[in-house]
C-alpha cells in the first residue's frame, strides 16, 4: 500500500497495466495493440475494458520482447503468426509469403472464371500459406484444389490452413498437396486438366531495392525474386500451362505494377485469347489473364524451364 506513486521499482513491473504499457510503447499506437492483444490473448474491445487491470511480471517481459522484435522489424503477421486474407484467417510463418490485400483480385478474378463451370479444377503454382487455393475452394466447395510449392515447410503451413478452413465434407473433396517447380509434380501420363491455373509467383527482379525493406527482408526469398530479371518463373508458368489446361481454361497471374505489358505479351505469343489485366484498388494493373482457345497445342512433351 501507500508507494503506488513511487517511480521506478521493481514493483513497477508488476503493476504494469495495458494502459501504462501502451503509453510507453515506441510502436505505432495499432501495431502495439495488435501485438498486446496476441500477447494477453485479448479482444481488442478488452484492451479498452481491462487497461488499468495489473498484468502479470511473466506477461510484461514477454511484452518487452515482442515490442522488442517489431521495433527490428519483424512482420506483425509473423509475430502473430496469422493474417486474414479474403476473411479467413491463415497461419502465417517465415516459411511462407504473408498474403497481401491485393492477392484477393486474383481470388475474385479466378472465381468470376470459374462461375459457369460445374465442379471445376483449379490449381494454384507457389501457394505457399494457400491462401489464395484455400480462398476460392472455401468460396466454392464444389472446386476440385490442387496445390504446388517448392518448399516442404510451406506445403505443411498449406495443408494446415486447407484442414482448419475447409469442410472436410466438400463436394469438391480435400486440397491435393504436391511438392517441386511449377508444374513438375503432375502427373503428365494423366488425363488432368485444369479449368483454372493460378499463381502469386516471384516476381520482383532481385537487383530490386525493396527486397532490402520492410517486411520483405523477414520473409522467404524464394517467394519473392525469381533471382534474375522478374519474369522468368512468369515465363514458365505460361509456357506451360496450355498442356495443362482443359478447352476455354483460364491462366491467372500475379505480377508486379511495371510488368503488365509483359505478360500479356508472354500469354498472347503463347496462343491465350482474351488477355487483359485488372487493377488493383490502388489502380496498378496487378494480374494478368487469358483463356485457353480449344485448339490450342496442348501436347505434354516435357516442361519448358526457364532461369529458377
Ligand atoms: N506483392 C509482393 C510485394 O511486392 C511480392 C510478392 C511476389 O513476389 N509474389 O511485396
Amino acid at each position: 500500500m501507500g508507494n503506488e506513486r513511487a517511480g521506478a521499482s521493481p514493483s513497477e513491473a508488476a503493476s504494469a497495466t495495458v494502459a501504462a504499457l501502451l503509453r510507453a510503447s515506441a510502436l505505432p499506437a495499432l501495431e502495439a495493440r495488435i501485438l498486446l492483444a496476441h500477447l494477453l490473448g485479448w479482444r481488442r474491445t478488452e484492451l479498452i475494458t481491462r487497461a488499468d487491470e495489473p498484468l502479470a511480471a511473466a506477461k510484461v517481459a514477454l511484452w518487452h520482447q515482442l515490442e522488442a522484435r517489431r521495433l527490428a522489424g519483424e512482420p506483425i503477421a509473423q509475430l502473430v503468426g496469422a493474417r486474414e486474407f479474403y476473411g479467413l484467417e491463415f497461419e502465417v510463418t517465415p516459411h511462407v509469403l504473408i498474403p497481401r490485400p491485393e492477392t484477393e483480385l486474383l481470388v475474385e478474378t479466378t472465381l468470376d472464371a470459374i462461375a459457369g463451370r460445374a465442379r471445376p479444377r483449379v490449381l494454384d503454382l507457389g501457394t505457399g500459406t494457400g491462401a489464395i487455393v484455400v480462398a476460392i475452394a472455401s468460396a466454392r466447395p464444389d472446386a476440385q484444389v490442387w496445390a504446388v510449392d517448392r518448399s516442404a515447410e510451406a506445403l505443411q503451413v498449406a495443408a494446415r490452413n486447407a484442414a482448419r478452413l475447409l469442410d472436410a465434407q466438400r463436394p469438391g473433396g480435400p486440397l491435393t498437396l504436391l511438392q517441386g517447380d511449377w508444374y513438375a509434380p503432375l502427373d503428365a501420363t494423366s488425363d488432368l486438366r485444369f479449368d483454372a491455373i493460378v499463381s502469386n509467383p516471384p516476381y520482383i527482379a532481385s537487383d530490386d531495392p525493396h527486397l532490402a525493406q520492410g517486411d520483405l527482408r523477414f520473409e522467404p526469398r524464394g517467394a519473392l525474386t525469381d533471382e534474375a530479371d522478374g519474369l522468368s518463373a512468369i515465363r514458365s508458368i505460361v509456357a506451360n500451362a496450355p498442356a495443362w489446361l482443359a478447352a476455354h481454361g483460364m491462366l491467372w497471374i500475379e505480377h508486379g505494377y511495371d510488368q503488365a505489358v509483359a505478360v500479356r505479351a508472354l500469354l498472347a505469343e503463347r496462343g491465350f485469347d482474351g488477355v487483359r489485366s485488372v487493377c488493383d484498388l490502388a489502380g496498378i494493373e496487378r494480374i494478368s489473364g487469358g483463356e485457353l482457345p480449344p485448339s490450342a497445342p496442348s501436347a505434354r512433351t516435357g516442361e519448358i524451364r526457364y532461369h529458377l
